[in-house]
Order: C-alpha cells, then structure tokens, then sequence
C-alpha cells in the first residue's frame, strides 16, 4: 500500500529530481517499457530488431573489437534482418571480455563513462563499462521488473542485502552520496551476510519497526530469514512482497518464505554486467525476460557447434545488451544455466520471453574420480527434498577431487541421514573422497552470497 509519501515522491518528488534537475530520461523509458509489456511477440521482436541494427552499426564504425570480428566471420551489420541472425556472431567468453576490455571500448560517442567491475563467483574478477544512455535503461528495467511485485519509488523498503561496500570498495563520499539517497528513496539497507540468530532477531525488530511496503532479499539471506520466522513463529504481520535477487531461489526457500511472509514472492535474475536480466510477475510462472534492453538467448555447446536449445532444455544464457554503446556486450556468456521455455503467452496476458528459474553457475561442474562432469543440480535436487532435515548445505570440490559436504541440520535431521547422503552422493559422484561434515551455518562468500557448489579450479 502506497501511504502519502510514497504518493508525493512518486508524483513530485521523483519525477521532479529524475526527469527535471537532473534531464534524465529514466521515467520516460520506464513509461514507455509499460506499454511494450504488452506487445505481441512480432512486436517485441521488431523492436529487438532495430535495436540490434542499430547497435551493430555502432559496434562495426566505432568498435576496434567488434569491427575485428564481424570481418573475420564474414559479416556485415546490415547483413541482420532478424534476431535469429545474431546466432551468426561468434559467442563472447567471460576471458574474452577481459582480455577485449579496451578493444570494445566505443572510440565515438556515447563513451563508457561508467565503469564497474564484477568479482564473479570464478574468482577472475572482471572489469567493464557502459554508457549514460545505457544507464537509464537499465534503471527503467529494474523499476518496471520491481514494480511486478508491487514496488513503487519511495516505497518504504528494507533491503536485506549484501554489502557492495565491503566488496567493491566504493570511495567514502560514493557512499555518504548513496546513504543520502537511500534516506529520500525511504531504502533501508541491513547487511545480509551474517545469518546468526542475533543477527535475524534484529531483521525481525527491523521489519516491525518499518512495516516496509516490500522486501528485497538475497535469496539464500531471505530463506534463513523465513526460516527463522517459521521457526520461532514471530510472524505478526500482514502479508509483505518479498522480491529474492543475486542467487538462485529454491523451491523449499520459496515456501518458507511464502510461510514467513504471505504468496507474494517475486524472483528475479541479473547481473552487474547488465542488471536486471527477468524477473517474475504476478503469475508467478517463470521469468519474464527484459526484452526491450536485452537479448537473451538459451544456448546448448559442445566443442564444435552450437544451437539455441529447444523448449524444457537446459543451455548457457548468453546475453546481448542493446542500449550498452559505450562497452558492447554482444552474445555474451554469463556463466549462469537455464531452461529454455516455449513462446507462449503468460496467465498475466504479456507475450514477453520467459526463462524456467536460472537453474545455477556452468562452473558449479564437478568431477567424478575418472574425470566425467557431474552437475552440481544433483545436490540441489537431493537437498531439496530433504529441506526438513538439512537446513542449508554447500559441496566444495577441490583440485585433487576430494569432496567436502557440510551439512546444517534442519528440525527433523538424525545421524542416521547422514549415511543415506554419502551413500546417494557416491553414487553419483563416484571415485572421489568424500567428507561430511554437520556444522552450525555455511560460510558466506564475499558480499553475502551463498554459494552452495563450489568447485576449484
Ligand atoms: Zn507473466
């Protein structure tokens, strides 16, 4: 429910400081994507179309990298008709974006004033950069996505999140500046990466305390966050949106935190290198892909060939970003896997693409003792179905194969489990030594994530 301020900041406040003070032209594009939403698929893939002319264009006359390699394939920008011609452009490997970084730099306007970098969950952080222009979509996207869930600017919000600061040493007055600005947008931000009981008391007060309009979590944060709840029963509040970001949300996460927090439970999928990637709308069925800002695509690999995979099929999400003319991305692997879904209208009445949930990391590939790759999907497939008895998990794969497993016990966890699990996990696993350890929380990853596979390289 919107209250006064909310009214003001969306009507006055916000529009006044986006599109007045500052000429940006978020609101704008955030009023022209709530009309796109509804396109039928030819529409959509008409404006896929000439976004992607319009941008190879740009990338063939001012991007060393890009104009490289149209040549090498043969290929000319005005040779695209159609989206599927893009399947015709080599692939962009996580390396070659690092080692391409200056070469895709746009020589013209728009430059890539703004510039990032992602630690990524290899290890191999890297570096990279988009325009202004871009900037604007990206933030237009993220509000129409939020706003499935029925997040408005200057809601009043809590953030149980991680903490960018820590990670991405972001300069003292960068963040004096976002601290202003999280007070006028009514955000408040509490530090998800620690998960003691302490720690989830204190979101509970917190929660109260605010009576925020919708909550933004880290999937994994959330989920112990909602089992806390339904474990010390202290819910005492009306139904609250709940929108999971950063991590994939698991369908026992899911239910705890419908259980903590009422039906309306709002998964999206992004990364820095481009934002908000899909997010899910009110009918609660996949992930409506950002269409109109990015192409996405569904990819199955081997060593010599490639094809979009087929409908239910589990590929590499490779992305292209359309507004981002100072850096290009295009076909870009983002690392992340996901099953592929039919073109079919949603039960919401929009045509936009959506992706089945983003099923996890291609790194998360282990190795059974002769060599053969095994999907770390096992794991999460088994711990699923057995969230009452082990509370959180994460399978660590190192150089020499060994695997360890640690286990936090859930309500209904006995010793006796713990045969079962490594008899289930030699067999899928075969060939490895495997150590189970019962411990009281999962470490966390720098900036609050949890990663639940992790295989080292
Ligand atoms: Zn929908």
């Amino acid at each position: 429910m919107t209250d006064l301020y909310g009214q003001l900041f969306q009507k006055v406040l916000y529009p006044g400081w986006e599109s007045g003070l500052r000429g940006r032209p978020t609101l704008a594009h955030l009023e022209q994507l709530k009309r796109t939403e509804w396109c039928s698929t030819d529409e959509l893939h008409a404006i896929q179309t000439t976004g992607l002319q319009q941008l190879l264009e740009h990338a063939q006359t001012h991007v060393p990298h890009y104009r490289r390699r149209l040549r090498h394939a043969g290929l000319q920008a005005s040779d695209v008709t159609a989206v599927s011609d893009l399947a015709k452009f080599p692939l962009l490997t996580r390396d070659d974006a690092s080692d391409s970084f200056e070469e895709r730099k746009s020589t013209s306007t728009p430059l890539p004033e703004i510039k990032k970098m992602t630690s990524g969950s290899t290890g191999h952080p890297l570096s990279f950069a988009y325009d202004r222009g871009s900037e604007y979509w990206r933030q237009a996207m993220k509000l129409r996505g939020y706003g499935w869930a029925g997040y408005q600017p200057g809601d009043r919000s809590l953030h149980f999140w991680g903490s960018t600061a820590a990670v991405h040493h972001i300069p003292r007055h960068a963040r004096t500046k976002s601290a202003v600005d999280h007070l006028i947008r009514r955000e408040h931000y509490i530090n998800c990466a620690d998960h003691s009981e302490g720690a989830l008391a204190n979101v509970v007060e917190q929660i109260r305390a605010l009576s925020p309009s919708v909550i933004l979590c880290y999937a994994q944060a959330g989920a112990a966050l909602g089992r806390y709840i339904v474990e010390t029963k202290c819910r005492d509040w009306q139904d609250i949106p709940i929108i999971s970001a950063a991590e994939r949300l698991f369908p026992a996460d899911r239910a705890v935190l419908v259980e903590a927090f009422g039906p309306g439970v709002f998964e999206t999928y992004g990364n820095r290198e481009v934002m908000l990637i899909a997010a899910e709308c009110e009918a609660h069925d996949g992930l409506h892909v950002s269409m109109e800002n990015l192409i996405v695509e569904v990819v199955v690999r081997d060593e010599s060939s490639e094809r979009a995979a087929d409908p239910g099929e589990l590929g590499e999400v490779v992305i292209t970003d359309l507004h981002n003319y100072g850096a290009p991305f295009i076909r870009y692997l983002t690392g992340d896997l996901a099953v592929q879904r039919p073109e079919q209208q949603c039960a919401c009445g929009r045509w936009l693409g959506r992706l089945h949930a983003v099923e996890g990391r291609v790194t998360d590939t282990l190795r059974d003792g002769l060599g053969r790759p095994i999907g770390g999907m096992f794991f999460i497939v088994l711990f699923a179905a057995l969230a009452h008895k082990v509370r959180a998990f994460q399978v660590v794969q190192h150089k020499d194969r060994s695997v360890d497993l640690k286990l936090v016990p859930g309500a209904e966890f006995d010793d006796s489990l713990l045969e079962g699990v490594k008899r289930a996990c030699s067999k899928a696993i075969p060939g490895v030594a495997l150590r189970t350890q019962v411990v009281a929380e999962i470490p966390l990853g720098p900036g609050g994530k949890t990663r639940v596979v992790v295989v080292e390289n």
